[in-house]
């Protein structure tokens, strides 16, 4: 008679072995097998995202095209509410006066739009967000030139824990034939997720709520922070968009 320790192995290595192929397996959607991914995909519902704009991969959840979620993000406590529109999720004001973001290699081609972009919102009054170029091997925040495909410039992370969103990703190849001001652009919305800010035109858009800063709410034709304008939208941080970040970040 067998030992019955050597079937009991093989039944593991075999359920493992039919569970990788189940989360790796084919087709673009990975299970969402965590209990963090699926409480990150229910705080992006109740963000008000519909589901038909929101793209899972392994480690990501992905909504209107360049809002990145990491699976393994801090979903904040509590109920979200939904109104220029945030994510209810800010950077903490110790945090947000130094946000650190380090130029990946791939990007110092694109040094220049990334100094504009960050003197766009370090030079609003009354308002303490300030990013810093991280010069070390410490930062929050990367920026790195990713392929993202036709159509998406780029994409920024929403803040969690108190931090703002670790990522910026460029797709530098796409945004190259735009002119200066719309790559900078580009890089100044894309810190705007970072930092909390949703699509200013939610609702045009298809989004069915979003948290209004307070005594700022409604559309914004030159919201920089509108959704879908990669290439052709506005260049400079509306006066709209610069009451939303002295409302959220005084
Ligand atoms: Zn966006």
């Amino acid at each position: 008679m067998r030992n019955m320790f050597f079937p009991m192995v093989i039944l593991l290595t075999i359920s493992l072995a039919a569970c990788k192929k189940s989360a790796d397996g084919p087709g673009e959607t990975p299970q969402t097998t965590s209990d963090n991914a699926q409480k990150v995909r229910a705080y992006i519902r109740d963000l008000g995202f519909p589901d038909n704009q929101v793209v899972e991969n392994q480690h990501e959840f992905i909504a209107e095209g360049d809002i990145v979620f990491p699976k393994d993000m801090q979903v904040p406590a509590g109920k979200v509410k939904t109104e220029q529109f945030y994510t209810g999720s800010l950077v903490s004001a110790s945090n947000v006066t130094n946000i650190r973001l380090k130029i990946d290699a791939s990007m110092t081609s694109m040094t220049s739009e990334i100094n504009s972009a960050i003197a766009q919102w370090n030079s609003l009054a009354n308002c303490s967000i300030n990013w810093t170029i991280a010069t070390g091997s410490s930062y929050d925040v990367i920026i790195v030139n990713s392929n993202l495909g036709n159509g998406v410039c780029g994409s920024g992370t929403f803040p969690s824990g108190g931090r703002a969103g670790g990522t910026i990703r460029i797709n530098k190849a796409y945004i190259a034939g735009n002119s200066f001001a719309q790559r900078a652009r580009t890089i100044c919305h894309e810190m705007g997720h970072n930092v909390s800010f949703r699509h200013t035109n939610w609702s045009a858009i298809g989004e069915s709520g979003g948290i209004a800063v307070p005594g700022v709410g409604g559309t914004d034709a030159s919201s920089l922070m509108n959704g879908g304008q990669c290439g052709s939208g506005a260049t400079v941080l509306s006066t709209k968009d610069k009451q939303a970040a002295q409302a959220l970040y005084p």
